[in-house]
């Protein structure tokens, strides 16, 4: 389905979300994640050390992109795969369905992927007449549901057992009706058997990715299933969708930053599968894929570089910051409205679709600071949300500048297309060119086609 954008109702979503008597009984779960956090934590002594090498390795990372998506393709088509590059929702859509019609694909099954859900791949692929299968257990059961993760890495946490026995018996007519479905093992026998045979018979398999390895080519997924490994290995076809920002220069770097993923996100030392996908299979390979296929996704990340939200592009997405935040304990992942909750969704999702939809999203803060505390990549986020807050409450002041800082750099860049030196903005000029607009803001000509997404 197509996440639907209810960010301009938070209140309204925080209200109703308050009143829902079976949502407060799930959140609770979401509090488990503090202590598991806290006692992984504690295991490492060099944690704080990891946080700031990290942070320290996406920062270079961000400040030489460009080389490294250089480097980084330049990998993948050594390795015989194909590196694509999207703009925009739209064409990374066009771009899967584009690989799709190519192979004649009626099925594909899916990992967990955060980008697929932004870019609303489900609903195009079932508008082609394409089956698409969620394998992760929590995306499979709000796919059943027809609902968006409410988590991003707990999609189904505001799910009970009950509401899952009830969409098992509802969606798996075939079986017998009188089965036991009482035990959480009963429902997840139960899913591991549909879902096998959807693996077996797939003709693409789509994957997010956590990390991208410029040294090597590789993308990296982490799951605790094992789905992400038969998504990729089974079908003949193999897409990884991801950001511009999963770059990281080596695998080194990737390995240094998992040491802090796992264990901010799930108080785990290591999730349980970390894998490595390289292109297609090769002649003494046991398994893999035919075709081996990148989309990397832009959707307004390169104009945040050099301004004031580029630390958000640091994000790892482990969801400390809402497994740790009161307002997401409250309220749930829904009541946000898009596709990215708790508070990396309030900073970056009025970054992404702008401060006229997006512009509530700061209220969601109480402004305690733990977000920022326990961030592994250190990113500053109640910084974030008051720089939205303030422009919240002066839409037009925001639109007003945002529209002559277009204007003046249209102006400073026509009839080049680029600029080569920009004020405040020399660490990214100093080694490349920038390019310039090219007409509207990517805040209103999301507001002229907000009809169509919502
Ligand atoms: S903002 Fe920090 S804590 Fe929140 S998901 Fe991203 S990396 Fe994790």
């Amino acid at each position: 389905m197509t996440v639907a954008a209810t960010t301009p109702r938070f209140k309204q979503n925080a209200h109703e979300a308050l009143h829902d008597e079976r949502l407060q009984g799930a959140l609770l779960h979401a509090r488990n994640f503090i202590g598991r956090r806290a006692a992984a934590t504690e295991r490492l002594p060099e944690f704080d050390a990891l946080r700031d090498s990290a942070r320290a390795i996406k920062d270079h990372t961000l400040a030489h992109l460009d080389l490294y998506l250089e480097a980084y393709e330049r990998k993948v088509t050594q390795a015989g795969g194909h590196v694509h590059y999207a703009r925009t929702a739209a064409e990374a859509v066009a771009i899967v369905l584009g690989l799709c019609e190519a192979r004649g694909a009626k099925a594909v099954t899916k990992g967990k992927s955060m980008i697929s859900e932004e870019i609303g791949l489900n609903a195009a692929l079932e508008g082609a007449g394409i089956e698409a299968i969620e394998t992760d257990l929590g995306e499979y059961i709000i796919q059943l549901r027809g609902e968006a993760p409410s988590h991003i890495i707990a999609p189904a946490i505001h799910v009970t057992k009950a509401d899952v026995e009830a969409d098992f018996r509802r969606a798996h007519r075939d079986l017998p009706p009188t089965r036991d479905l009482s035990q959480p093992e009963q429902l997840l026998s139960e899913a591991r058997g549909i879902l096998r045979d959807k693996f077996l018979t797939a003709d693409i398999g789509v994957t997010g990715a956590n990390f991208l390895v410029a040294e090597t080519g590789a993308s990296i997924i982490v799951t605790n299933e094992g789905n992400g490994d038969l998504t990729q290995i089974l079908p003949k076809v193999h897409v990884v969708i991801a950001s511009l920002e999963k770059l990281v220069p080596t695998l080194e770097d990737a390995a240094q930053i998992l040491r802090v993923l796992a264990r901010s996100a799930t108080g785990q030392d290591m999730s349980v599968y970390t894998t490595l996908s390289t292109g297609p299979r090769r002649a003494d390979d046991p398994d893999g894929p035919e075709e081996y296929h990148v989309v990397l996704l832009d959707n307004g990340r390169s104009a945040m570089l050099g301004g004031q939200f580029e630390d958000m592009l640091r994000c790892i997405r482990c969801g400390a910051c809402m497994n740790h935040c009161p307002v997401y304990h409250a309220v749930g992942g829904h009541a946000y409205g898009w596709v990215y909750p708790g508070p990396m969704g309030a900073v970056l999702t009025p970054s992404l679709i702008g401060v006229a939809d997006g512009g509530q999203l700061p209220n969601a803060s109480t402004f305690c600071g733990r977000c920022e505390a326990v961030c592994p990549m250190r990113i500053p986020l109640p910084s974030g949300l008051s720089f939205w807050a303030f422009f919240a409450q002066r839409p037009a002041l925001y639109r007003m500048a945002t529209d002559l800082a277009m204007r003046a750099l249209h102006l400073v860049g026509r009839g080049r297309g680029r600029f080569s030196w920009l004020p405040l903005a020399g660490g990214w000029t100093r080694y490349r060119d920038l390019a310039a607009p090219q007409g509207a803001t990517f805040q209103s000509r999301w507001r002229a086609r907000s009809g169509s997404v919502r």
